[in-house]
């Protein structure tokens, strides 16, 4: 028969004391924090956001080291190093650099809170080994970066639209031109031969000025 003490349920995490909970929350590395945080609502209410300074000892933890991660001062995350500019990682603002406190993603660059200093329009801004500059962007109304150096006032978004777009009106008008070409070809083919299309030879359908095939 069972006794009381085989029949008792297991304790879990949640069954053991506050200070217990706190005493292992100090233990863990900042990606077990933040896991652990994210768990429910009483580890979300006990493990409180994570600052700035937080962020800045989690980025040298072997968990951001292999993942690349780095400290944002705006957005106060951690993101991937391709989030941020070449020069916001390098010498002074490496990983581990003194001035990584002044670390700034190239989202909050561009679009910075209030009270927080980004990137101004015409800066040039290295990232992923190239050049960009930022513009007041004429088309979406925003400050965004430019491919070019700036003069079109166009964003990379909204240029590569517009050629998107110019790109699918090229290929309509080479359509349009080609259909032109073969109805000429089809009504000068019936001038000459009458109606039987077929014993004047095949229809070229390669592009170009239909003109100059006659
Ligand atoms: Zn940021
Ligand atoms: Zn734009």
């Amino acid at each position: 028969m069972a006794t009381s003490d085989s029949v008792r349920t297991p304790i879990t995490l949640s069954d053991l004391p506050n200070e217990i909970h706190l005493d292992i929350i100090a233990r863990l590395p900042f990606d077990g924090r933040a896991r652990l945080r994210s768990t429910n609502r009483y580890f979300h209410g006990l493990i409180l956001p994570f600052s700035h300074d937080d962020l800045l000892v989690a980025e040298g933890e072997e968990y951001a080291v292999a993942r690349d991660l780095l400290t944002c001062k705006y957005c106060l995350r951690l993101s991937h190093k391709s989030e941020f500019g070449d020069n916001m990682t390098k010498k002074k603002k490496a990983r581990g650099g003194s001035e990584r406190h002044n670390r700034f993603c190239v989202g909050c660059g561009l679009h910075p809170s209030l009270g927080c200093t980004g990137y101004s329009r015409g800066q040039c801004v290295k990232w992923g080994r190239q050049e960009f500059v930022v513009v007041f962007c004429v088309r979406c109304m925003k400050i965004e970066l430019a491919e070019d150096d700036g003069k079109l006032k166009e964003c990379r978004y909204c240029q590569k639209r517009r050629m998107e777009i110019r790109r699918k009106e090229e290929e309509h008008e080479r359509r349009v031109r080609r259909k032109a070409k073969r109805e000429a070809w089809h009504r000068r083919a019936k001038e000459f031969w009458g109606s039987d299309e077929s014993s004047c030879g095949e229809f070229d359908d390669s592009d170009g000025d239909p003109d100059e095939s006659w």
